[in-house]
């Protein structure tokens, strides 16, 4: 197979400059499968070349991982060992830059007992809050994606090994915006613009309910905070005033709702992996902001586990809008991936919010935040409503309203 090494090192360029933008200085911390150590290698010379002070790598192994959920105890599994916190702890202080490169195949854990799966997840994330909530807002991150063979196969069934990677490569490079003889960088640009446009008039529009109709069956109101605002595309990092973009690709402008405050029933359109394992056909149904019912056709028991995570499992953290028109969704399959498949089509997610959205947000601490109406939780699971009939209209105090979404589209 014949990946074009000028479309990878350009990638590598746009995840270093555009997405997580690496500042002279700057620690970096890499993420990356071990299977991917070519593309490590030419993340690690953009970050050098970018001024990075030191490019640490964190090795990932689908294969590894396995092994250990299916041999080690969970008490083994679930402790994080005084090293372990020491790498955080140092993370507080170092405050890399984190980039985070997916391949993982979305099977991975397929098969494994879901209730260790999720408990030591659930212990170990406990552990690194603390730690990760400090550095909240202070660090710049991107998450990219690579494929790999397992991943590919995933999404194109019945294609050859050769050819599922070859469409999974020119998938993801359509959808962040790498073409033949196009400049990235320059296209970025202009994406970036036009998110930044509309969450402007969003943000100018003083909406604080928002009311879903879709033919699935979708019917639901959820009230916003008023002095929230709607972001998109980038985040600054406010320790340095660096501007990133965390997800690549992006194309959703996103808020968080007031956590406690919404009803009504929301129908998914796209099946949902979580820990490696899938939702399919699947609706939940929310009163007085909480997740009360919850129906699917398969992993109901996974679907009803993931809303009891914790306290704040089961309330929203995060509404998004993205049109239909997305390219993601005009690749036309699933990806197994919330990277891809968040940025198909209008989502809501259960677990944390976003405090960041908030005036002065991030200098808030959890509790503050709380109290403003983000929700907290260890979880953060975005789940597609954007139905091809979505329609989204916005309400004001004063009762008047405006659409803002028709047929899946911005109104206007
Ligand atoms: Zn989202």
């Amino acid at each position: 197979m014949q990946i074009s090494k000028e479309k990878l090192s350009e990638y590598a360029r746009l995840i270093v400059r555009t997405g997580a933008n690496v500042q002279p200085g700057q620690v970096v911390q890499l993420s990356i499968a071990v299977e991917q150590h070519e593309f490590a290698a030419m993340i690690t010379e953009e970050a050098y070349l970018a001024g990075a002070k030191k490019v640490n790598l964190n090795w990932l192994s689908d294969g590894q991982n396995r092994l250990h959920y299916r041999y080690a105890e969970e008490s083994v599994l679930s402790e994080t060992l005084p090293w372990e916190k020491e790498k955080l702890r140092q993370m507080t202080e170092d405050l890399p830059v984190r980039i985070f490169i997916e391949s993982e195949d979305p099977d991975a854990l397929a098969g494994l007992d879901p209730e260790k799966l999720s408990r030591v997840m659930q212990s170990r994330a406990a552990v690194a809050k603390p730690y990760r909530d400090e550095i909240d807002g202070r660090h710049q991150w991107c998450i990219a994606a690579l494929p790999s063979e397992a991943w590919a196969r995933k999404c194109f069934p019945g294609k050859s090994d050769e050819e599922a990677m070859e469409l999974l490569y020119d998938a993801v490079f359509r959808t962040v915006r790498i073409s033949d003889g196009g400049d990235a960088v320059e296209a970025w640009r202009a994406h970036i613009g036009l998110i930044e446009k509309k969450s402007a008039w969003l943000n100018a529009q003083g909406f604080t309910s928002l009311h879903y109709e879709s033919g699935n069956g979708t019917d639901f109101t959820v009230e916003l905070i008023p002095e929230a605002h709607w972001e998109g595309a980038g985040s600054t990092n406010r320790e340095n005033g660096a501007y990133y973009i965390p997800n690549m690709p992006t194309e959703e402008i996103f808020t968080s709702p007031r956590a406690g405050k919404c009803e009504g029933t929301l129908v998914a359109v796209k099946p949902l992996s979580w820990n490696g394992q899938l939702i399919e056909d699947f609706s939940i149904t929310f009163s007085k902001g909480k997740a009360v019912s919850c129906r699917a056709a398969k992993g109901q028991e996974l679907l009803e586990k993931m809303l009891h995570m914790d306290e704040g499992a089961c309330m929203l953290g995060e509404v998004a809008l993205v049109p239909k028109e997305s390219p993601v969704n005009r690749c036309g399959f699933l990806f197994y991936s919330t990277l891809f498949d968040e940025n198909a089509c209008c989502h809501f997610a259960v677990g944390q919010g976003f405090k960041e959205v908030l005036p002065d947000g991030e200098h808030l601490n959890t509790e503050e935040a709380t109290a403003a109406g983000i929700n907290d939780s260890i979880i953060h699971v975005d789940f597609m409503v954007g139905a091809e009939d979505l329609s989204i209209t916005g309400f004001r105090p004063d009762g008047s309203s405006t659409a803002i979404f028709r047929n899946g589209t911005w109104a206007e």
